[in-house]
């Protein structure tokens, strides 16, 4: 069945629960997800949608489709108040054309529209949902053949997604799952670093902390000390704007947006939530540098 009229899941939050920054801070989004996945990630936070396909457990207690239009879907997310439509859980882009139908109607109803992706695609797949796509996040797992090959996929492709994305000229963020034993060695992740540094260095790096799930429920949480170092060497390198995610305490001021030139605070959140906007526009108010995102109005 060609995956078209339905959603597995949908729910509304605010944006940033899609580990998304610099897009409308502190809007809501109405963000659906299907099944299937081309990946099969050890970790998956949504196994019981991603791997409905592929893996037994996950049919259990699993809940059917629901059937849907885009008209009825976008209705929810203006009644609801978001200003962001977002595909997420799954693989959105192994359902390509129905991310597109919806977003069709979401762009004509005024809401910003984004893709949470594994970046295993192809610059075709991108350019046919760019018309009415704002944002493509892409999940970065690894820096090696061989952890790519561990979740059934390539590292190429998904640089080179990310390199077209911005081409293309969606607003990209990157995240990158630090698992310990798996992907934290630091020399990998500081040429991850070097790599997205060459694309873009205004694009979002978030480098979020893994926690126990689905096959890895043995393997303890990752310490934040690495991911606040590494961070760290990034800023040092050049990139703009490097989060460190999924931790609390004192490494939760990681969380915030600073200002690339004069480090004035201009978004603050805590735990995926934003609790305050100091932006002017899309500038710094304290020293009028412009700040790469989709801060305001998408005009
Ligand atoms: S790519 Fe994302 S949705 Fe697919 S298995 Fe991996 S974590 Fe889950």
């Amino acid at each position: 069945m060609v995956p078209f009229g339905y959603v597995a899941r949908r729910y509304v939050r605010n944006v940033e629960t899609n580990t998304v920054y610099h897009v409308v801070p502190g809007a809501k989004a109405l963000t659906f997800g299907m099944y299937g996945c081309d990946l099969r990630c050890p970790y998956c936070h949504n196994w019981k949608l991603s791997q409905a396909l592929r893996d037994g457990d996950a049919a259990v207690g699993a809940t059917p489709p629901i059937p849907m239009t885009p008209a009825a879907l976008v209705d929810e997310a203006v009644s609801a108040g978001c200003r962001v439509m977002c595909a997420a859980y799954n693989e959105p882009m192994i359902a390509a054309e129905w991310v597109r139908a919806v977003f069709g109607e979401a762009r004509a109803r005024g809401l910003f529209t984004m893709i949470v992706s594994d970046g295993n695609t192809t610059p075709e797949a991108l350019a046919f949902v760019r018309p009415v796509t704002d944002v493509y996040r892409v999940d970065l797992k690894g820096f090696s053949s061989e952890q790519y090959k561990a979740l059934g996929g390539r590292i190429e492709p998904v640089l080179a997604a990310i390199a077209e994305a911005r081409r293309l000229g969606f607003w990209v963020e990157v995240v990158t799952l630090v698992v310990p034993g798996f992907n934290d060695d630091p020399a990998g992740l500081r040429a991850l670093a070097k790599k997205l540094l060459a694309i873009d260095p205004a694009i979002p790096w978030h480098l979020n902390a893994f926690q126990p799930r689905y096959k890895m429920r043995d393997r303890p949480p990752m310490h934040p000390e690495l991911l606040v170092s590494i961070a760290g060497a990034a800023l040092a390198r050049g990139m703009k704007h490097v989060y460190v995610g999924n931790v609390t305490g004192m490494f939760g001021e990681l969380e915030h947006t600073r200002c690339p030139k004069c480090h004035f605070t201009l978004v603050e959140r805590r735990n995926y939530q934003t609790t305050a906007v100091r932006l002017d526009g899309s500038s710094c108010p304290a020293c009028r540098e412009p700040v790469a995102g989709l801060f305001t109005e998408r005009a």
